[in-house]
């Protein structure tokens, strides 16, 4: 079994501890590697090193934002060129697709050359101040120590949405991985020295949250938490972090509503409602798992996609012809299983699947059926709770009206979908629901140029896209007299 070391400084460390957990592969059920158990040691020890590199004399920190930017470029050659071995590396360890993942590591390059191309256009301001005699100006500049944590579920994208635009803004971190997910880490923990970072600038510690998640975010010397994952462990992150009075970046949970009207393109919004529940085996944090279907073509619609979704291919994930993968952890192999009863109990219809999947092709992994229920009520739980499954909840609407009220009424706001063919619906339909990012006639599409975050309890801040670098820099306002003469000192001048 592969033994990783954890990464501190530029050094390949064993944990102080002399503890390692296992790794499990969610196809076979089977360990495959072992995982350092950090402790609160290795993070003040990763905490120093990050503050370290990004004190002022450091050469981190004395670099020209062009050959920083060129680094951070160069992590995406990297990258690009290790994309099958973190590909198959991430498939092994989470249970997704290879297909999925190799098409991800494919994609995750973009976003170093899009931040590092962004790293030397990082621009102050000359105010044209209402102070005679003053030179105003402002400056941005970085935060610190970023602390990174990230969730399993598509580990190396959603690091990078954090690290690409954190690194190119002049931080240094220290990523936590999910303990689910670490592997792939520590794997792209190798490119750090070969890109040029500087020792110190980028930190990995792994283990479990609840042994090294509080001394990571209440480390004094961390300057923001960027965290991906749940909403509670979110809310908890959050309480941490606010009393060290640090900066966040929430992305968290979702039950995203996938709306289809009357006048929609059947065959495509079947497509899309699929792609929303049931790739990536429904653990996305936009997975489309209420579906929202105009009366009118109700019965229609809902024979159409189980006629669809029963033919979904299940297996080994490294194949590139499986479209539904295993769950990836245990417990939230359990956790779908428990959402699958209590829909059952609370009179919600299974239409599909419904239990875990007895296929030979499935093997030992812990696979559950592509499942559908119909009857769902927007009270049930099931139309209300993160399941984080391949579990569909579809419920009727009459009328837009009736649709947004359904849509909108949750805790959560990070997604939503839209099927129409009506230009005036593709148009006002996005500004009345309450998510940060609203897909029309599509769905699931992501960019490094397009900001991505949730209203409401799905979270704070935004990831990608121009927004993003501004989360990682701070505004330093500069005043300079130049003419001299200082006027009386006890009035504000
Ligand atoms: P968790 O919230 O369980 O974990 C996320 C990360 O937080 C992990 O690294 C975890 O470590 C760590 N953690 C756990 N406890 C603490 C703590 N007390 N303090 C600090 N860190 C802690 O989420 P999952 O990993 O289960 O991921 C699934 C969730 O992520 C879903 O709810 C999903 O919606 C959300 N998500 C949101 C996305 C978005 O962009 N909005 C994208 C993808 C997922 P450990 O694993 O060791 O417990």
């Amino acid at each position: 079994m592969e033994k990783y070391k954890l990464l501190i400084n530029g050094q390949w460390l064993e944990p102080q501890s002399g503890e390692w957990f296992e790794t499990e592969n969610p196809f076979t059920g089977q360990p495959w590697a072992m995982i350092p158990r950090c402790g609160k040691a290795e993070v003040d020890a990763a905490v120093a090193a990050a503050k370290a590199a990004f004190h002022q004399k450091s050469p981190w920190r004395t670099m020209t934002a062009s050959a920083r930017g060129a680094i951070v470029r160069k992590l995406g050659d990297l990258i690009a060129a290790n994309a099958d071995h973190l590909a198959s590396i991430e498939t092994r360890d989470n249970g997704k697709l290879y297909a999925e993942m190799r098409g991800q590591l494919g994609y995750i390059p973009q976003w170093y050359y899009y931040f590092g191309g962004l790293a030397d256009k990082i621009e102050g301001r000359v105010i044209p101040i209402d102070k005679p005699g003053i030179f105003n100006y402002t400056r941005e500049e970085p935060l610190g120590v970023i602390a990174a944590i990230t969730p399993w579920n598509s580990p190396l994208m959603l690091a990078t949405w954090k690290l690409a635009p954190a690194l190119a803004a002049g931080n240094t971190i220290v990523w936590k991985p999910s303990e689910f997910s670490s592997a792939s880490a520590l794997e792209m923990g190798r490119l750090f020295e070969e890109a040029g970072f500087p020792p110190g600038v980028v930190n990995i510690v792994t283990g479990f949250g609840s042994d090294i998640g509080e001394p990571l975010v209440t480390h004094p010397d961390v300057a923001k938490v960027a965290f991906t994952g749940g909403d509670k462990t979110g809310e908890a992150v959050y309480g941490m972090a606010a009393r060290g009075i640090k900066k966040v970046t929430l992305e968290l949970g979702g039950k995203s509503a996938n709306i289809v009207f009357d006048d929609a393109s059947m065959d495509d919004a079947v497509k899309g409602v699929i792609s929303g529940i049931f790739a990536a085996t429904g653990q996305t944090c936009i997975a489309g798992s209420r579906a929202l279907i105009h009366k009118s073509i109700h019965d229609k619609f809902v024979e159409k996609l189980l006629a669809m979704a029963s033919q979904a291919r299940m297996g080994d994930p490294s194949q590139m012809t499986t479209q539904v993968g295993p769950i990836t952890t245990r417990p939230q192999y359990r956790k779908v299983l428990e959402y699958i009863e209590i829909a059952k109990q609370e009179g919600a219809v299974c239409r599909l699947g419904g239990t875990p999947a007895a296929r030979p092709e499935c093997g030992t992994g812990w696979f559950v059926e592509p499942t559908i229920f119909t009857g769902v009520k927007p009270t049930m739980r099931i139309a209300n709770e993160e399941v984080f499954g391949p579990v569909l909840s579809i419920i009727p609407f009459e009328d837009e009206d009736e649709a947004v009220e359904i849509a909108n009424n949750t805790i959560y706001g990070l997604a939503a979908g839209v099927w129409t063919q009506s230009i005036q619906r593709a148009l006002s339909m996005p500004a009345r629901l309450e998510a940060g990012t609203v897909w029309v006639n599509t769905y699931r599409a992501v960019s490094y140029m397009s900001p991505f975050g949730g209203f409401k309890r799905s979270g704070i801040g935004r990831e990608s896209g121009l927004h993003a670098i501004n989360e990682y820099l701070q505004t330093k306002s500069v005043w300079i007299d130049i003419v001299g003469n200082a006027p009386n000192p006890f009035v504000m001048r």
